[in-house]
C-alpha cells in the first residue's frame, strides 16, 4: 500500500468509502454487516487505513455497520471520517444532536476526519450563516479532541468553493472533490485543484471512477491504453491518473464487493503516474467520452446578452450537460434549487435570439425545453 503524509500522519492512498457497500435484497439501506465485516478485515490486513462515511449513506446505517466492522480493530489502527449533512437544509440547525448521534452510530469517542459535505449553491448561504452555528460548533469539538482534522467536501463550482474558503479557509485542513480524468476539464476539476494548491489544502479525491462509468471503457479506448500499458486494467488507468496529480492525498473508493476491493489494493501497490504521452490518451478519451452527448458550448457568453428573459446560458448548458451525461444524477437538481424560478431552464420562451448568435450553433432553445422536461419543470 501507498502511504502519503498528512501532517504528522500517513494515509493510506486508497481510502475504503463506504457508500456503496454490499446491499441485501438489492435494498440500499439493508447493508450485508458480514460482507463489509470481511471486507473492512480485508482492507486492514492489506493496509487500508482510512475509512470514510456520512450521515445519509445507506439511509444511515452506512455509519453503524461502518463503525462496528472497525470496533474489531484497535482505535488507532484506523482513520475514519465522518461528515455534517449540509446538503439538507432541514439539518442547519441541528449540527449538536447530529454530531452526537454519528459519534454513537459509528461506536466512536471521536473522528479522526470530519467535513462540511457537500458545500453547494444550494446550501452555501446557510453553511456561511453564522447564526446556525455550524463552524463554532465544529471548532469548539476539534478543540475538545472530538474531531482531529476538520475539512469540507465540495459539490459546488470554483466561485462557491472560494467563498467558503474565504471564510473559513484558514482552518480547514482537507477538501475532497470529484476528481478523475473524466472531470478534469467536464467539471472544472483542474480549476478546483488549483484553487485548493493557491490555499495550500491538500486534496481527498471522490468519485475516482465516476460511480464505476470509468471502469467500462469502450472497445477503441481499451484498445488505445493497452497499446501503452498491455498489463494496465481498465480501472486502474483512472488511479493513475490521479496518482499523476501531487496534491492529491487520499484517494476514496466506494467500493461494493471483496473483488473490488482486491483489484484495487493491488493497483495501489505501487505508483505509476502516467508520462505525457499517457496522459494526452487519456485526457482525449474523456474528451470523446464527453463530445458525444454533451453540447459544445465554450462559455463564450455571446449569447447572454441576447437573452430576454436573462437567463445564464451557458451555466445552464454546463448543468445540461453533466446532467445528460451522468443520465440524472443528483448534481444539476442541487445546483438548481439555488436558482430563482425565472430563470430556470422553464423560463426559456423559446425566441432563439441566442442561437442567431452562437458560434458553436446550438440549438439553444431545444436543450432548454428538454432540460425543463428532465426536471419536471416543463
Ligand atoms: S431561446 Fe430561451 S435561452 Fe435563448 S434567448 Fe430565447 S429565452 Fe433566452
Ligand atoms: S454563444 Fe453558444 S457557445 Fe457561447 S456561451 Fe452561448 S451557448 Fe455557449
Amino acid at each position: 500500500m501507498i502511504y502519503k503524509d498528512f501532517q504528522n500522519l500517513k494515509l493510506s492512498a486508497l481510502g475504503m468509502g463506504a457508500m456503496r457497500l454490499p446491499v441485501t435484497d438489492g435494498d440500499d439501506a439493508q447493508v450485508d454487516e458480514e460482507a463489509v465485516k470481511a471486507m473492512v478485515d480485508y482492507a486492514m490486513k492489506n493496509g487500508i487505513n482510512y475509512y470514510d462515511t456520512a450521515w445519509g449513506y445507506h439511509n444511515g446505517n452506512s455509519e453503524l455497520v461502518l463503525g462496528s466492522a472497525l470496533a474489531g480493530h484497535p482505535r488507532d489502527s484506523f482513520y475514519l471520517a465522518d461528515k455534517f449533512p449540509g446538503y439538507d437544509l432541514s439539518n442547519m440547525d441541528k449540527v449538536k444532536p447530529i454530531f452526537e448521534e454519528q459519534l454513537q452510530r459509528c461506536g466512536m469517542e471521536y473522528f479522526d476526519f470530519y467535513l462540511f459535505h457537500n458545500v453547494c449553491e444550494m446550501n452555501i448561504d446557510a453553511y456561511l450563516d453564522k447564526t446556525y452555528g455550524i463552524f463554532d460548533y465544529l471548532m469548539e469539538q476539534k478543540e475538545k479532541g472530538r474531531i482531529r482534522h476538520l475539512g469540507f467536501s465540495a459539490h459546488g463550482s470554483c466561485q462557491v468553493m472560494s467563498r467558503f474558503l474565504d471564510a473559513y479557509g484558514a482552518h480547514m485542513e482537507f477538501c475532497q472533490i470529484q476528481l478523475n480524468f473524466l472531470d478534469w476539464s467536464f467539471q472544472d476539476a483542474k480549476e478546483k485543484a488549483a484553487l485548493l494548491n493557491r490555499h495550500e489544502i491538500p486534496i481527498w479525491v471522490m468519485e475516482p471512477l465516476r460511480g464505476g462509468r470509468l471502469a467500462r471503457l469502450s472497445p477503441e479506448h481499451r484498445k488505445a491504453l493497452q497499446a501503452l500499458r498491455p498489463k494496465e486494467e481498465t480501472p486502474a488507468w483512472a488511479f493513475r491518473f490521479l496518482q499523476s496529480i501531487p496534491e492529491v492525498t487520499v484517494i476514496l473508493s466506494g467500493m461494493s464487493s471483496l473483488s473490488q476491493l482486491e483489484d484495487n489494493i493491488l493497483t495501489f501497490r505501487e505508483e505509476k503516474p502516467l508520462d505525457s504521452r499517457e496522459m494526452d490518451t487519456l485526457l482525449g478519451i474523456a474528451r470523446e467520452m464527453v463530445g458525444k452527448t454533451a453540447l459544445p458550448c465554450t462559455a463564450c457568453r455571446y449569447c447572454t446578452s441576447h437573452c430576454p428573459q436573462k437567463l445564464d446560458i451557458p451555466a445552464l448548458l454546463s448543468l445540461y450537460n453533466e446532467h445528460i451525461f451522468t443520465e440524472g444524477g443528483f448534481i444539476a437538481p442541487m445546483a438548481l434549487a439555488a436558482v430563482e424560478e425565472e430563470k430556470k431552464p422553464g423560463a426559456c420562451i423559446g425566441c432563439r435570439s441566442c442561437e442567431a448568435v452562437c458560434p458553436q450553433q446550438i440549438k439553444i432553445s431545444e436543450a432548454m425545453a428538454d432540460f425543463a422536461l428532465k426536471l419536471g419543470q416543463a
